[in-house]
C-alpha cells in the first residue's frame, strides 16, 4: 500500500487550561507535583468555576506533535476523539489550521471534550491535571485501518492508557499497524504512566519500533537508576530511539549508532518547557520518516525543542520547516 502519510499519531485532545496556584493548591487537591493527575468532572468543573485568569489553548501530546510535524511538512493524521462541544469544535478547528487531517467525528456524550489544567506554581513548575472526557468513550472503532496502513510511522500516546479502552484501543493500532508494515513509535510521556499501567507499557514497548522519552521515563521504564544505563538498555531492546536530557539535550540512537546533541537553547530566557518534548518527537519522526542522518535528525529535533521554550503554547507558533534549511 502506498505510505501516503508520514506519521499518524493516536492520543487524547484536550485544551489546556493554564492558571497560576500556590504549593499550597496543590497539597490541598493531593497532586504530585510536576507529574499528571487525573480529575473526575466534579473537580474539572469546579476548577472552571473558581480558577481565575485562566488562559485556554489547544494541547495534548501526541496532537503537538501532530501539528509540529505538520509544520516541517509532513503529512499527518490525528486519531483521537472530542465531544460535540465548543471546546471540541476549537480543538478540531486547530488541526484544519494546522493541516493535520483529522477525520474523527465529535462523539455524542455528555462527558464533553477533555481538559488538562495545568498549574504553574511561582517557582515556575507546572503541575497537570487531566480531565478525560470524551476519550473514555473512545473505542477499538474510532480507528480507521485504511489511515495507519497508509502511514509510514504510528506515533503512540501513553497518556492514552489512562482512557478507558485506552488499553484496548492501542493494542488494536499495534496489530493494525503490524499487519500492514507500519513502523510503530511509542512515548509513554509521563512517569505516572508506568507507575499505573506498567503491564502494558511493557506490552507496547515490546513492539516497538521508535522509543521516544525524557530521561525519568527512561528510567522508569527500563527500571535503571541512571539516564546512561537506561539508554544503553532502551537502545539493546529497540532499534531507534531518544531519550531528551532537558537542558543537557538529547541522545538519539538508530541501529547502533548514537549521538549526543546538547540543548540549542542554554543562553535564551525559557518561557515554559510544556511542550518541549513533544516538539522534539515531530523533529525526530520527521527525521526518521525522510531517511536524514541522525546527527542531523537530533539536531532538527533540539531545534524544535528549543522553539517550544520560547513560546507558552504547545502547537507551533512559527515555521518550523526553516530548520530543515539549516541542517
Ligand atoms: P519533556 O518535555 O518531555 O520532559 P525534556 O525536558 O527532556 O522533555 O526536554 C525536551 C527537549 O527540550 C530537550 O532535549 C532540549 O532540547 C529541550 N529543553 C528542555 N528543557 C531545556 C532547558 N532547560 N534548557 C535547554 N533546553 C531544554
Amino acid at each position: 500500500m502506498t505510505k501516503q502519510f508520514d506519521v499518524t499519531s493516536i492520543g487524547q485532545v484536550p485544551v489546556d487550561i493554564f492558571a497560576r496556584v500556590d504549593h499550597d493548591f496543590l497539597e490541598n487537591n493531593g497532586f504530585q507535583k510536576n507529574q499528571c493527575n487525573v480529575v473526575k468532572i466534579d473537580q474539572a468543573n469546579n476548577f472552571i468555576e473558581t480558577l481565575k485568569d485562566t488562559l485556554l489553548l489547544a494541547g495534548g501530546a501526541a496532537a503537538n506533535t501532530a501539528a509540529c510535524l505538520s509544520s516541517l511538512g509532513a503529512k499527518t493524521a490525528f486519531l483521537g476523539v472530542t465531544a460535540q462541544d465548543e471546546l471540541g469544535a476549537f480543538m478540531a478547528s486547530t488541526f484544519e489550521k494546522s493541516n493535520v487531517y483529522y477525520p474523527v467525528k465529535a462523539l455524542e456524550t455528555n462527558k464533553g471534550t477533555d481538559r488538562v489544567f495545568v498549574f504553574v506554581t511561582p517557582d515556575g513548575e507546572r503541575t497537570f491535571a487531566s480531565y478525560y472526557g470524551a476519550a473514555h468513550d473512545m473505542t477499538p472503532d474510532h480507528l480507521d485501518e485504511n489511515i495507519i496502513a497508509a502511514s509510514k510511522i504510528l506515533y503512540i500516546e501513553g497518556y492514552h492508557l489512562n482512557a478507558l479502552q485506552g488499553d484496548a484501543i492501542l493494542k488494536t493500532a499495534i496489530e493494525i499497524a503490524k499487519k500492514h508494515g507500519t513502523t510503530i513509535a511509542f512515548n509513554p510521556n509521563d512517569v505516572s504512566i508506568y507507575k499505573k499501567h506498567q503491564s502494558r507499557v511493557d506490552y507496547i514497548m515490546a513492539r516497538t519500533d521508535i522509543a521516544i522519552m525524557n530521561k525519568d521515563e527512561a528510567k522508569a521504564v527500563t527500571g535503571k537508576a541512571t539516564a546512561k544505563d537506561a539508554i544503553k538498555q532502551l537502545s539493546s531492546k529497540i532499534d531507534t530511539g531518544a531519550v531528551t536530557l532537558s537542558e543537557e539535550g538529547a541522545i538519539a540512537f538508530d541501529k547502533g549508532e548514537q549521538c549526543h546533541l546538547p540543548a540549542t537553547s542554554k543562553t535564551v530566557k525559557i518561557i515554559n518547557t510544556n511542550g518541549a518534548g513533544d516538539h522534539y518527537a515531530a523533529g525526530f519522526l520527521y527525521g526518521i520518516a525522510n531517511n536524514i542522518a541522525l546527527e542531523k535528525i537530533n539536531r532538527l529535533a533540539n531545534l524544535c525543542a528549543h522553539e517550544a521554550l520560547q513560546q507558552h503554547s504547545g502547537r507551533p507558533e512559527t515555521d518550523l520547516s526553516r530548520f530543515l534549511e539549516a541542517l
